[in-house]
């Protein structure tokens, strides 16, 4: 049996073709079987332009639900979907394309100039337009093609995506996703957060991430679930569409920004859940949306490399500062320098192993040797400690960590520590270079807090070592598209501090 994940997806919508899959802004109804037919059209216009199982489709577009049948053709066709952000520039776009070396490449008209152009000078000829709005020449084709395509029959080990990272530690990394990998998260997440097809999933997320991407549409497709698939986030967006939801998902920044607008109770009275991830949820949001709607929201953890990892609990106890136990089938180790486990509370690595751990690196052997161990663990490049009954709680990225004076000191102590104190909004704890210290503490913090009631109660609380030796005052922190708060972007910009 072919596992191609495609068919997964197609014998699920089958069930019930007429019925509605995706509910657009625009009023458009989509239903299941014009998916099918769009995903059918594009992989016959593709097969037909030259294209074959395992070339990568580069696309930058703007999110529609057109694109959403472009990443289903490319599976069934056996292609590699490489999504890119909207954000990216020419000079990133071209390292992407030298990269990846696509066969094709679809772009909105935003993006065209820039993708054009760095297409044909890597001399890839087979370009289409997708708008936002569908229109474009790659459904104008795709619309003249039969309706009959079989689906290309694929390996567990055979590339379903080209997915890079979001860039928050250095240049975005390739990484190889295959069906296998796609199918085995997708199982379990449906089935952990149990997705009906009573469901209406509120569908806000970027695409070209794995969060709106996988997570979110792969839950809809394998559960005969709807959404409500709406081209970005906005307060007023979710307001308006929340009382015919059920479920939503979201970066911890569209929480607080909800709470933030005329969010409350009765917008939720649809509402099953609420699932946050791809950043850490400050304790503060979680209680504040707790009190609003009675509702917790429910964190998850996971990246790139390996889709979802850990989730709190849909039925037993969400507790907040933790991205709850490992996922069914995924396996969870907090280990020490010398890779032995740690001891319960005890910070160290955090790895994973399971069969929605990605098979590599794109064209980076040795990048992805270090990053394996022995005994098929990844290391997550992410620390944490795992509580005795198996809570696993996210304390900050390994490069984040700051070195001061030899003693390790973990940010997000600190940052939980200035969080909770009066004016602050939010913090961000870096390590800058320190003549004496090898690295200093400094805390960089948005709110209206009195610094030197702050850095006397930090005097009190912490450890020597730990002190920050400045407080820096901001309006806000830099954040990407996904609500990640940039500390290389921070350690760059106070680099020169003690110097
Ligand atoms: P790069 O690998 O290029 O530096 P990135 O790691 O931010 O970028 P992603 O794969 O998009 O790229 O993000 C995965 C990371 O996001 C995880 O390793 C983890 O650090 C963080 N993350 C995801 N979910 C959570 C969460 N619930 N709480 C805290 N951090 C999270
Ligand atoms: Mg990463």
């Amino acid at each position: 049996m072919s596992a191609n994940i495609f068919s997964t997806f197609e014998s699920v919508l089958l069930d019930d073709p007429g019925r509605s899959v995706a509910l657009l802004d625009d009023g458009r109804d989509i239903s299941r079987q014009q998916l099918l037919d769009w995903s059918a059209q594009i992989a016959q216009l593709f097969h037909l332009s030259g294209l074959e199982p395992g070339d990568r489709v580069t696309v930058q577009i703007d999110k529609s639900i057109e694109g959403v049948a472009l990443y289903l053709a490319c599976l069934r066709a056996g292609l590699v979907y490489h999504p890119l952000n909207t954000a990216y520039q020419p000079a990133e776009l071209r390292y992407f394309i030298d990269n990846a070396e696509p066969a094709a490449v679809v772009f909105s008209g935003p993006y065209e100039e820039n993708l054009q152009s760095i297409a044909e000078d890597a001399g890839i000829s087979l370009c289409w337009r997708l708008d936002g709005d569908g229109s474009g020449s790659l459904m104008q084709q795709a619309g003249k093609q039969s309706l009959d395509f079989d689906t290309v029959a694929r390996a567990p080990d055979d590339l379903a995506a080209l997915l890079y990272s979001s860039g928050t530690t250095g240049r975005p990394k390739g990484i190889m996703l295959s069906h296998g990998n796609m199918a085995a998260s997708a199982h379990a997440l449906h089935k952990a957060w149990a997705f009906s097809r009573d469901d209406v999933l509120l569908h806000m997320l970027p695409v070209f991430h794995v969060h709106g991407l996988f997570v979110a549409i792969h839950c809809v497709l394998m559960s005969g679930a709807r959404m409500i698939f709406l081209p970005k986030f906005t307060p007023e967006l979710a307001l308006n569409y929340l009382p015919q939801s059920t479920v939503m998902m979201g970066v911890p920044t569209y929480y607080s920004r909800l709470l933030d607008s005329a969010f409350n109770q009765s917008h939720c009275a649809n509402m099953r859940l609420f699932i946050s991830g791809s950043a850490p949820l400050l304790m503060e949001t979680f209680q504040a949306f707790e009190q609003r709607t009675g509702m917790r929201i429910l964190e998850r953890y996971g990246m790139t490399e390996t889709n979802m990892n850990s989730s709190n609990p849909l039925n037993d106890e969400r507790r907040a500062g933790t991205v709850g136990p490992a996922l069914p089938g995924t396996e969870i180790r907090v280990v020490d320098a010398k890779g032995v486990a740690v001891a319960a509370g005890e910070v160290g690595a955090i790895q994973v192993r399971g069969a929605n751990v990605f098979s590599g690196y794109w064209r980076l052997p040795a990048k992805t040797a270090e990053d394996f161990t022995a005994d098929g663990f990844f290391n997550t490049g992410d620390q944490g400690t795992l509580s005795a009954d198996g809570y696993l709680s996210i304390v900050g990225r390994a490069k984040d960590m700051v070195i001061s004076g030899g003693l390790n000191v973990y940010p997000k102590e600190i940052e939980l520590l200035i969080d909770e104190q009066p004016g602050v909004v939010e913090s961000a704890v870096i390590g800058v270079p320190h003549p004496d210290f090898g690295e200093a503490v400094v805390a960089v913090i948005v709110g209206e807090a009195d610094m030197d009631q702050l850095q006397a109660l930090l005097k009190r609380e912490l450890a020597n070592f730990k002190q920050p030796k400045k407080l820096i005052a901001v309006d806000s922190l830099p954040r990407n598209t996904m609500g990640k708060v940039q500390k290389a972007a921070l350690r760059q910009r106070y680099a020169d501090l003690f110097k």
